[in-house]
C-alpha cells in the first residue's frame, strides 16, 4: 500500500504471520473494522516452518471461516509413528481413536505453514482487509501518547507514527513490542535434551513406501533414539510433482556432532539421515529448503501490561497507558516436538479477538477481562513447554536411566549408543501395547485439554 497509513486506530496488530493475521479475522469477523495490521516484510514467508494443525486449532479456525478451506489442503493424519530404524512401528500416537467421539476434527491435520498462511490471508482478503506491508511498516519504537491517557504512539522505520489504544505484539519470537513494553521473556523449565536441530524440506530418490513402512499412508514417522530423533513427514501432494512427495525431515544434532552449518547442504543432510534414520539405504535427492536451529523455551512474565503503565510516564504526566498485548511467538516459543508453537499462537489470537471487542464495547475502564485472558493464556503457554519439554526429556531419559542401571563392569555400561536405543524401542513397543496409552497421547497433542 502506498497510501499513508491512518494517523489513529483502536487496535494496531504488529506482525501478519499466522498468529496476526488470525486475530485480525477474527476481529472482523465479530464485526470490528476499526484496526491496522501491519508487517516489515513485503511478502508472507514461503518457507513450511510448522506443519501440523491440531483439531483444538482447527475447531477454533472454524470459528473464524477458514477449518474447511484448510481442512482440504491437509492430510488428516490418523496417527503419528514411532519406529524403529527397521522400520517396525513401536508406538503410536493415536488421535483418531482419541478424538474421533470429542471433535469434529479427528486427526492431525498436516499442512506446511506457507499453506496455513496462504489461506489465513485469504480469508483476510475476503473479509475486505488488507496487511500494511514493507520495510517503512517495520515498529521500530512505541512511547506513551501525549495529552492521552489511555493510547500509546507507535513509531515505524518509514517516519510515519500510529497511535493506538490497542498494541497487540504478534511480531514473532524477537518481538519489538515485547521488548519496548520491557515485559521479560524466560525459560520456565530449562530442558535437559538435545538444543541443536536441524530440519529440511527434501525429495528423496526412492518412492515413498520404501523408505519405511508406515509411510504409505503420508502418517508422520519418527525414529527416536537416546540422543534425539529422525522424524520423517511426508506433505500432502498438490498436483503431480514428478521429484515425489516433498518430505520434511528433522534431527537433533548431539553436541559431539559440533555445530551444524546454518543452512546444511545435501552432503550433510545424507550423513545425518544415514545416521539416525531407518537402516534401509535411501537417498536424499534435493534439500528445497534446510536451516538448523537451537530448541529452547520461553514465556513472556505478563501476555498484557499497559504501556507506559505505572512504572512509564507520559509526557503531561498522564500514568495509564495503552494495553498492550503480546502473542504467538512473542509471548512464547518452545521445542517443536508435538507441534504445538504455531497451533498455541493461532488459538491465542483467536481467543483474544471477543476479549478485545468487549472491552471495547463496554463503559468502563475496568481491566478484568484481560488479565484473565493474560493470566489463563500464560497458564496454557506453560503446559504446552511443559509437554514439549517432556516429550524430548523423557526419550533422553528413559534411555539414559536405564543404562545407568547396568552393571559398571566389562564394559557394559559402554555399550553404547545402538543398545540405548534398543533399550528405548523396548520400552516403546511395551507401551505401544496399552491402548488408553496411545490414545492420551493422542488427547494431549490435540490440545483439546488445553485450548
Ligand atoms: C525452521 C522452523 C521450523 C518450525 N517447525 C515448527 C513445527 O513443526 N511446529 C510448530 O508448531 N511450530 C514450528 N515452528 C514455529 C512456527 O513457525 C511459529 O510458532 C509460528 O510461525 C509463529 O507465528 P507468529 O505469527 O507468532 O510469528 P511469526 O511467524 O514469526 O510472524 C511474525 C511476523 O511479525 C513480523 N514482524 C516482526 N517484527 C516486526 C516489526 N518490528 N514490525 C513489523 N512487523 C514485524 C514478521 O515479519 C513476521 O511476519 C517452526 C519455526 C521454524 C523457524
Amino acid at each position: 500500500m502506498s497510501r499513508p497509513l491512518p494517523s489513529r486506530t483502536t487496535i494496531l496488530i504488529v506482525g501478519a504471520g499466522p498468529v496476526g493475521i488470525s486475530l485480525a479475522i477474527a476481529l472482523s469477523k465479530q464485526g470490528v473494522n476499526d484496526f491496522i495490521i501491519v508487517d516489515k516484510l513485503e511478502h508472507t514467508a514461503n518457507t513450511s516452518r510448522a506443519f501440523s494443525i491440531h483439531a483444538a486449532t482447527m475447531e477454533a479456525l472454524d470459528t473464524i471461516g477458514v477449518a474447511d478451506t484448510l481442512v482440504i489442503r491437509c492430510t488428516a493424519a490418523h496417527c503419528t509413528h514411532l519406529c524403529s530404524r527397521s522400520g517396525a512401528t513401536l508406538f503410536t500416537i493415536d488421535f483418531y481413536d482419541a478424538l474421533q467421539k470429542c471433535s469434529k476434527f479427528p486427526y492431525s491435520y498436516i499442512v506446511p505453514q506457507n499453506i496455513t498462511e496462504e489461506v489465513l490471508t485469504r480469508r483476510l482478503n475476503e473479509l475486505g482487509v488488507e496487511v500494511w506491508r514493507g520495510e517503512k511498516y517495520r515498529v521500530v519504537g512505541m512511547k506513551g501518547t501525549k495529552g492521552s491517557e489511555d493510547t500509546a504512539t507507535v513509531e515505524f522505520s518509514g517516519g510515519e507514527t500510529v497511535e493506538a489504544k490497542y498494541i497487540i505484539g504478534a511480531d514473532g519470537a524477537r518481538s519489538v513490542i515485547r521488548q519496548i513494553s520491557g515485559i521479560s521473556f524466560n525459560d520456565p523449565r530449562p530442558s535437559k535434551s538435545s538444543s541443536q536441530m536441524i530440519v529440511a524440506d527434501v525429495h528423496f530418490a526412492q518412492p515413498l513406501p520404501s523408505l519405511l513402512p508406515p509411510c504409505h499412508e503420508n502418517e508422520m514417522c519418527l525414529i527416536p533414539s537416546a540422543t534425539g530423533f529422525m522424524l520423517f513427514e511426508p506433505f500432502p501432494s498438490e498436483g503431480s510433482d514428478l521429484k515425489g512427495p516433498l518430505i520434511r525431515i528433522a534431527t537433533a544434532i548431539p553436541p559431539e556432532m559440533g555445530t551444524p552449518p546454518d543452512h546444511p547442504d545435501l552432503e550433510y543432510w545424507q550423513a545425518a539421515w544415514d545416521k539416525f534414520g531407518p537402516y534401509k539405504e535411501s537417498k536424499i535427492a534435493e534439500i528445497v529448503t534446510s536451516a538448523r536451529f537451537r530448541t529452547h523455551s520461553a514465556v513472556v512474565d505478563r501476555y498484557f501490561t499497559r504501556f507506559p503503565g505505572d512504572t512509564g510516564k507520559n509526557d503531561d504526566g498522564v500514568r495509564k497507558g495503552a494495553a498492550v498485548f503480546l502473542i504467538g511467538d512473542a509471548a512464547h516459543v518452545h521445542p517443536p516436538a508435538g507441534g504445538q508453537g504455531l497451533n498455541l499462537g493461532i488459538r491465542d489470537a483467536i481467543y483474544l479477538a471477543p476479549v478485545l471487542v468487549s472491552h471495547i464495547r463496554s463503559t468502563t475502564d475496568d481491566d478484568t477481562s484481560l488479565l484473565a485472558y493474560a493470566n489463563l493464556r500464560r497458564q496454557r503457554a506453560l503446559v504446552v513447554i511443559g509437554l514439549a519439554n517432556g516429550m524430548l526429556d523423557s526419550v533422553l531419559l528413559v534411555g539414559d536411566k536405564i543404562v545407568q542401571m547396568l552393571p559398571d563392569t566389562m564394559g557394559i555400561r559402554r555399550v553404547g549408543e545402538e543398545v540405548q536405543r534398543g533399550l528405548l524401542e523396548w520400552g516403546l513397543w511395551g507401551l505401544g501395547r496399552l491402548g488408553w496409552v496411545r490414545r492420551k497421547a493422542g488427547y494431549s497433542l490435540s490440545g483439546l485439554g488445553h485450548r
